[in-house]
This record gives C-alpha cells, structure tokens and sequence, in this order.
C-alpha cells in the first residue's frame, strides 16, 4: 500500500516484523517481538532458562555461553569440563548475534582461539559446544529447515509443515580437525554458502541435489530401517518445548504492542526451524529464524557474473504448500463458516440426542474462551460439539500420543461443498494445544512472565519500575523480617543494574523480564531451600497465585474494581 490504506483489511501480511501501530483489527502474520526473541543471545537465554528448569527434556539445544560476557565462565567450565575428561576433545562454534547465511560464523578448539578483537565487543556472539558427529547422507551434512505456524500465543496454538527442507554441504564430512575448521562447505550447511560452492548441485528432483525435501530423506532413512516415527515425535517435541521458552517474553512484547484493552489485531507467524540430526538421530535445534525465506526460485549462473532466476520444484513443493495452508488455518471467512456449521452440528446433535441432557451434564473446559461453546459430552457420544475452541481439540484427543503426528495424514474432513474441497489435504499438522498434557508442566516461566506483567503497571512497557516490583513482593507477601523491603529494593537494583549492563535495550529503564525470572528464582531458592529449581519456583509461583488471588476476591468484595 504505496499510499496508505483506506479500509481495514483481514489479513495483512508484512515483510519483515510486525511494525504497524494503526492496526486495530484482522490478523498480522507477525508476532511484536519475535525478531528480538529469536535472535542467538535471547533464544540462548530463554533456552539456558528452562535447561536450569528442566536439563533433561531441554537437553536438545547444544550448551552455549554469551560472549562478551560471560567468556570468564566460558574459560572456567571448559577448564573444569577438560580437567575432569581428558579424553574430552570438544569443538566450539562462534556464532554472531544477529547473523544469518553464517555470516561471521567460525569453529575453535579452544576458548583462547575466540577472536578477540574489537568486534567481540561491538557484536555479541553465542559460542556453542559444536555437534562433531551430525547424521551423514552420500557422506555429507545437511540440516533440516521446518516450518512451524504460530497461530496464536494466548490461547497457545502451533502448527507443524509435514515436509521441510534439507539443505546440504558440498564437501564430504570429517569431524573437526584443526586442519579442516576453516572449510565452511565441509562445516555449514547454508544454502547461501554451498550455493558458491563448484560442487553445488542444482536439482528439480526432491529428492537428490544440494536441496532436498525432508521427506525424501525420510524416505531413505526408513528404508535403512531407521525408526521414522520415534524422529517425528522427537521433532514435534523440540518444536513444542522451543515455542514454551519463547512465549513468556512474546507475551511481554505483545500486551505492550496490542493492550488487553485494544481491540485487536491478533497474530500468527510462520518460523523457520533449523534443526541438525545427530548421527544416532536425535534432532539438536540449531536456530529459529522469524523470517524464513519463502523464495521459490534459485539464481544459477549462465556465464560467469551473469545470473538468472529459474525455478526451485523443491522449494515450490514445500513453501508454496505452507502460505497455502497458512492463510487457509487463519482465514477469517473459514471462522464465519465454522460458526454457522457448529450451529448447524448443535441443532442436529440436540435433536438426535437430547441436548439439554447432556447440557446438564457437561462441564465447560477450564480456561476455555468466554462465549464459545465449551462443552465437551459425556459419552456417548463422546465428541466435541464445537471444534471453534482448539482447547476443545485437546480433551478430545490428548490421548493420543505424538506419534501420530507422521507424515501420513489423515485427509481433513472438509464439508463436501467447502470451498476447500478441491484443495491437498492441510499439510499443516496442529500438535499444540492437541498435546499440551504432555508439555504444560513446562509452563512455569509463562506463569512467573503472568505475574511480571501483573506489576508492570503502565501500558505499553516491557520492563518493571523499583514500585512495581516492591508491590509484587508486597502483594504476594514475600517480605518478612529474614527478608526487609530494604533488601527487596538491594535485591532490585542488583539484578536490573546487571541485566541493564548486559546492554540488550536501553530505550526503557527498569527491570526486564529475564531479569525478574532471575529475581523469582533467586527468590523461590531462598523460600524452598531443599527442593529441586523447578519444583522451588512451582511451589513459590502457586505461593504468590494464591495470596493474588486471595486479594483480587477481596478488592471485589470492597468493590475496589
Ligand atoms: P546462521 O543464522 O548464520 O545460519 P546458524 O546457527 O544456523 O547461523 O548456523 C549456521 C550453520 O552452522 C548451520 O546451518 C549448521 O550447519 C552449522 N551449525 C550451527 N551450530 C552448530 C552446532 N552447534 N553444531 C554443528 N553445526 C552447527
């Protein structure tokens, strides 16, 4: 909209991020914040949280330090590590912050070999402990590239493509040697690396080339005997467990962004998943991209220095299917239908089996959205009346377990004259909220992010003021005489002024969310001394739940509102 638009739209589809202030309605296909929550540093925190929470089922993201600051600690616990396995021969991967295509990237074999220059010190990078024994095919690395939908935060849905990419090196793999570091085509599997490589192989069949779908890959591994279905699962539960360490600081950006009280839009937002199978086929997530590239053509070199865009089958094959299937989850003329057909399902279940029998019965779905039809009946017939809530879904069909979210998709069942008819079956899979059982256990962060943005007070901020953090103490009563509100503000102006040291955003003062997580555990630690991290912070987030809610009913009993 080259001149500016005129008349509200249902979907607005940006480039890059989500930017637009004068949006009040429709959906944007970007989430506030989610470039700066995915950026090396910010995903390397988010995740460092939950592997404190929960080392084992966050054991999927390779062990990473913050450079500049914490190379000190970087040194010492490699020491630590080398001194106690002397056998350990580790390789490191230095990565920019911000970077992408391995801009700047670099492999080490010891912390003394990061590149100290003035660089390190204007552009911050994550080092990460270097996965040496990736799964090989035709004797080559490759990674694999998976879209994932965000289709919305709160209530949380998610989305998985059933096909990716695979995009390979052009060297055959040897495992790190000092001599062999420095070959990018050998270590990196950017497309936009190999792609200079003389040994890059453009293909139109999926599934041979420099690019492949996943699937193909797939393919092979089975036919190798390889247990496809246990890969799938792990992958959707990487997928799953990343998204839970990103929504607490998305929902911060977001109630800053687009106000409880604001009328909309809402959001959704296709990410790009890079993930590396490690030889015994365990996927290790390398990074999520916010700005996946759709392209569906590639440049090929006619004669040297002249270039052509032709197109890429394999990128066609997989990306066109996701914007497909995107806007078909997300179209708002689908919602409208959905309506009047759960409409049309409710008359006819009333009239077949009595409605206001199991109306009685039933019981509304907790946390379910106000003015939906939240009831799920007792058997028989045990279906869901309305399919518009997803939390709806999730009763209906948690028990099954992840693996059945494989490739091999049952078709959706379309009504028969649905404009979606003569559309390929959705090749996008929902595997959240239809298997949140398994995963809200890890939902402790979104609760402690819940009570931050309870304090935060003034619309529009993202961090807490030294007021809105002694009334949360206040609030929850965690002051007493071992713990003054002198030591509260100590407590306060210790961590903020560290984080704020860090210097990730300096346009806001006061207290940022992972600065107050670090506060919460610092907290809980001191409250529930011989527990275990998580179990210290449930039981101190259920402590401070419970005198909020406690005061919520009694301010409505004055009518303070
Ligand atoms: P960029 O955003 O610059 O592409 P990535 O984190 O995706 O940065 O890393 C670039 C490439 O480096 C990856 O595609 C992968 O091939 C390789 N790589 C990154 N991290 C690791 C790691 N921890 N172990 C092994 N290879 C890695």
């Amino acid at each position: 909209f080259p001149f500016g638009r005129r008349l509200p739209c249902d979907i607005y589809w940006h480039g890059v991020s989500f930017h637009d202030n004068n949006i009040f309605s429709g959906q944007v296909n970007k989430f506030p914040g989610m470039m700066e929550t995915v950026r090396k540093i910010t995903l390397s925190r988010a995740m460092r949280t939950m592997q404190d929470l929960f080392p084992l089922e966050y054991n999927f993201y390779p062990r990473s330090w913050i450079l500049p600051e914490e190379l000190p600690l970087f040194v010492a616990e490699v020491r630590v590590m080398k001194d106690s396995d002397p056998s350990w021969k580790p390789t490191f991967i230095v990565k920019p912050d911000g970077g992408c295509q391995g801009d700047g990237i670099y492999l080490i074999k010891d912390p003394s070999d990061i590149r100290l220059t003035g660089s390190i010190q204007s552009r911050p990078a994550v080092v990460q402990e270097y996965i040496c024994k990736p799964l090989l095919v035709d004797k080559l690395k490759f990674d694999i590239r998976l879209y994932v939908l965000l289709k919305s935060l709160e209530p949380l849905e998610i989305y998985i493509a059933k096909d990716g990419l695979s995009r390979f090196c052009t060297e055959p793999y040897q495992e790190p040697t000092l001599k062999n570091l420095h070959q990018v085509f050998m270590h990196l599997t950017n497309y936009s690396l190999n792609i200079h490589s003389e040994n890059f192989i453009h293909s139109d069949s999926v599934n041979t080339g420099s690019k492949r779908t996943f699937s193909s890959i797939l393919c092979r591994l089975s036919s190798r005997g390889a247990d496809v279905k246990k890969l799938w699962s792990d992958i959707i539960s990487l997928v799953i467990k990343t998204i839970i360490a990103l929504t607490p600081e998305l929902k911060v950006y977001y109630q800053s962004d687009i106000p409880s009280g604001k009328p909309g839009p809402t959001c959704f937002q296709i990410l790009g998943f890079d993930i590396l199978l490690m030889k015994n086929l365990k996927p290790m997530l390398l990074e999520v991209n916010a700005n996946p590239s759709m392209r569906i053509e590639h440049e090929q070199e006619l004669s040297p220095g002249v270039f052509e865009n032709v197109p890429s089958p394999v990128d066609e094959e997989v990306k066109v299917a996701v914007i497909r299937d995107t806007l078909r989850l997300v179209d708002p003329q689908k919602k409208k239908r959905k309506d009047a057909q759960c409409f049309v399902t409710r008359t006819a279940v009333t009239r077949w089996h009595g409605w206001h029998e199991y109306h009685e019965q039933a019981a509304p779905v907790e946390g379910g959205v106000e003015g939906d039809e939240l009831w799920s009946l007792p058997s028989p017939p045990s279906v869901i009346l309305c399919r518009r809530c997803p939390r709806l879904e999730h009763t209906a069909e948690s028990s099954e377990s992840l693996l059945d979210a494989l490739p091999a998709e049952r078709p959706e069942p379309d009504a028969p004259r649905s404009p979606e008819a003569g559309l390929p079956s959705l090749c996008l899979k929902q595997v959240f909220p239809k298997y949140a059982k398994q995963f809200s256990y890890l939902r402790l962060v979104d609760r402690v992010a819940a009570l931050f943005i309870r304090f935060l007070g003034v619309k529009g901020t993202t961090k807490l003021g030294p007021t809105g953090f002694r009334t949360f103490i206040r609030n929850c009563k965690l002051s007493n005489s071992n713990f003054s509100m002198a030591a509260v503000d100590i407590l306060y102006i210790d961590i903020t002024r560290r984080w704020n040291s860090m210097g990730i955003d300096h346009k806001e003062s006061g207290m940022c969310l992972q600065a107050f997580v670090e506060a919460f555990f610092c907290l809980a630690q001191k409250k529930y001394k011989s527990l275990p991290l998580h179990e210290q912070v449930l039981s101190l987030i259920e402590f401070c739940e419970c005198h909020l809610a406690a005061l919520d009913e009694k301010r409505l009993l004055w009518g303070w509102g």
